[in-house]
This record gives C-alpha cells, structure tokens and sequence, in this order.
C-alpha cells in the first residue's frame, strides 16, 4: 500500500491535472461505475452457485487510465472504482473488507504505473497512429506490462497471506488468466476509442457484459461435473471421462487399472462427531488421492463415501502399488474438523482391477473391483484387494 503511495507522489511531478485529464478521469470514472452496475445481476446469478469474489472487469478501465491520466488521477479512478464495488457488490460477502480493497486497489495503482512506464517508453500514442504493426506491438507491450506486474503482485499476495496457498490459486487457473488477458486487450481498445471517439466506449458495455455472463457458463460447466464436497469429478462426469479411457486402452492395447475406495465405518464418524465432521473427512480423503495420483489419473466420488479412481496406462502391479500408496496415505491422514474435539483418523478399503483382464466393459471392471472391495472389507478393512483373475 506504501508502495503505491509512493509511486504516486514520486510519479506526480508534472503538476495539476489539465482539463482533458479531467475530462477522461470522469469518463472513466462513469463508465467504470456504470459497467459494475450492469453487471451486478449476473454476479448475483453467479454467487448463487458460489460464494467466490467478485469477478473483476475492473482492468477494462485500468489501461485506458494508465494511458491517459497522470497517476494521481488513476490512483483516484481505482479507489473510486474498488470502493464502489466495494460497497454495492463485495460489502456482504464474508471475508470482505476495507482493507482487502486498499490492499488491492495499492495493486491496482502499481499495476497501472508499470503501464505507463512501459507505453511512455514505447510511445505507444504515436506508434498507434503510424502505419503498420508497431502500435500493435507498442500495445501488446502494454497489455504484458499490466498483466505481468498485477498477476505477479496478486501471487506474492496470495503467497503470503491468502488461506489457499496451492500453485493453482497462486498464479490463478489458465480460464482466469485469459479472461484477464481478454479483459485487458479490451482495454487497450478502450483506451483507443477515448483518444478520438469517446461516447463510441459505450459500445464496449456489449462485449463486457457478454463476457461477464461467459463466467456463469464456466461455473455451470464446473457444477455439473464436480463434486462440490470433495472437488473430485461427480459420478457422471467421472463415468464419462473412464469410459473414454477404457476405449482407448482397448483400442490401442494399453493397459488400465481401476481402484474402488470405501471408507471403513464412515457411519461411526457421523455417529461420534455428526454429519460435518464426517463431510471433513470426505474432503480429507480427496486431498489423500489427489495427492497420491498422477496428474492423467481419474479421481472421482461414485456417492456416499465410495471413490473411485481409473489409472490408464497403469498394468496391475502399478495399479496394486498405487492402490496401497492410497490406502497408507489415507490411514495416516489426520481428519481436521471445527465439528469434533482434535483431529481424527479414518482408514478405507481397496478394491482393484485391470484390464486386460476377465472384464470386456468399463462395468465389469467395476463389478470386479467391487467384488475386490467387499473381500477386503471382509478380510478385516484397511485393507487392498485385488480380484483373483488379474
Ligand atoms: P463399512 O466399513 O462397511 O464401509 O462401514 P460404513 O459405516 O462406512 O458403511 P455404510 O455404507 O453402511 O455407511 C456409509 C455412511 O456414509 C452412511 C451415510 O450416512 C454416510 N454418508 C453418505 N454420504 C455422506 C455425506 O455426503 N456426508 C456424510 N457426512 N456422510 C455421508
Ligand atoms: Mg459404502
Ligand atoms: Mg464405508
């Protein structure tokens, strides 16, 4: 936040704003303000489904800004712009406050100075006013400028304070990062449309909206095939996706092996520390897989406290290992839950196939697999199994 202070008041040395510094600030500022409220109902719609952040288009009037104005007065179209959204948007989300707001509004305002840095040394104004590509190349610069400094600010952020510290939500998923990009180069084209033709910016509601309402599409697409508890694929979507890969291992002559996983007396945890706890030790036993699998492998919750996992490429004594690699991770797994008194462990079952095997279907794999399940679950659980004709 200091930083960004600072960068204002060292940056401003070029006195008071003119008259059509003033002039964009307030247009910008207006049509920022406009767009986030068009938005707000698709952001209701969306949270609907998810409590996540707000998603910003914020950056659609950051780059015209850093173009345009000198940093005092970005600094104010930013403030203006969180504050905003602050309260009409983001004010009853849990988590939200004043200080997340500074924090990425500093952001915001050092983003912007790189920016301006970058297009002053370019000279992307007369570059986009002279024939050929260089003011495409002056503007790619600047959109790489803002992109690069704000995701790299956002990682250090996240890395340091943020809850989830995964590389996923560090660096952001690729869908958000070209939905920042998309946002950016709509930007620049903003920035252009203010130089000449200003109430033509208008037009850019259009695709902002439309690109706005493309995250409701990305979440549907997220709760059909998710299971929200565990965030493993939902049965159907994992039903899809291993058939997929049985055909092609039996199309290319490949190998493939499936494990059926059950947590051992699930119906104790619910019994001892309720239903909440025992959802924890559902999301617990996910992390377990996810961390033992390889990244082409199949995790899915079939329902209950039934998972299953497709391993394509994987002939049976791999599947085997892997089986007990999953098995040992999740009886070492401690169970953090705000439902019970201290951590608790839970054991599971394994069940494994493979093919080629006795099995010509995905569905007798998953019968023998099944059958493997219920032997070790018979042979006193905590146990694998695999089905006698492998
Ligand atoms: P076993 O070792 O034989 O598998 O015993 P078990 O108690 O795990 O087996 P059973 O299949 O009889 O019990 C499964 C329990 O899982 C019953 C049900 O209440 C619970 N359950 C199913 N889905 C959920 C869920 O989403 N959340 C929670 N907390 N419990 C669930
Ligand atoms: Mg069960
Ligand atoms: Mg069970």
């Amino acid at each position: 936040m200091l930083g960004a202070v600072v960068v204002v008041i060292v940056n401003d040395s070029a006195g008071l704003p003119n008259r059509a510094d003033l002039l964009h600030c307030a247009l910008i500022t207006a049509f920022g303000v406009v767009a986030a409220e068009l938005g707000r109902q698709t952001e209701r719609r969306r949270r609907r489904f998810a409590g996540e952040a707000h998603v910003n288009f914020t950056s659609v009037w950051m780059i015209p800004s850093a173009l345009l104005l000198p940093p005092v007065l970005f600094a104010a179209v930013t403030l203006i712009l969180y504050l905003h959204l602050l309260f009409r948007c983001d004010w009853t989300r849990p988590g939200c406050c004043l200080t997340r707001t500074l924090y990425n509004t500093s952001n915001i305002v050092l983003s912007c100075q790189a920016t301006a840095f970058v297009a002053h040394q370019v000279r992307w104004f007369p570059a986009v006013q002279s024939p050929g590509a260089r003011g495409l190349f002056a503007l790619v610069l600047v959109v790489a400028a803002y992109f690069v400094v704000n995701t790299a600010i956002a990682a250090v952020q996240v890395a340091f304070w943020g809850v989830d510290r995964s590389p996923r939500n560090v660096v952001g998923t690729v869908s958000d990062n070209v939905l920042e990009l998309a946002t950016l180069c709509l930007g620049a084209l903003t920035a252009l449309l203010f130089t000449s033709h200003p109430w033509l910016v208008a037009l850019i509601f259009v695709p902002l909206y439309a690109l706005h309402r493309s995250t409701l599409v990305r979440q549907f697409e997220t709760a059909a095939t998710i299971d929200a508890k565990t965030g493993l694929l939902n049965a159907a979507s994992w039903h899809a996706l291993a058939g997929a890969e049985f055909d092609r291992a039996r199309r290319q002559g490949t190998a493939l092996g499936v494990l059926m996983i059950d947590i051992d007396h699930f119906r104790r945890v619910n019994n001892t520390w309720g239903h909440l706890a025992g959802d924890d030790a559902l999301r617990a036993v996910g992390d377990a897989l996810r961390a033992v699998v390889r990244g082409n492998d199949l995790c899915g919750r079939f329902g209950g406290e039934e998972f299953v996992v497709v391993l394509p490429g994987s002939g049976p004594e791999v599947v085997l290992a892997v089986a007990e690699r999953v098995r040992a991770r999740i009886a070492e797994t401690h169970v953090v839950s705000a439902a019970a008194p201290g951590p608790f462990g839970v054991t599971a079952s394994v069940g494994v196939a493979s093919w080629p095997g006795t099995a010509t279907t995905l569905e007798e794999l998953l019968l023998a697999a099944d059958s493997a399940l219920y032997a070790a679950k018979e042979g006193g659980r905590n146990q694998v199994r695999a089905v006698a004709t492998l």
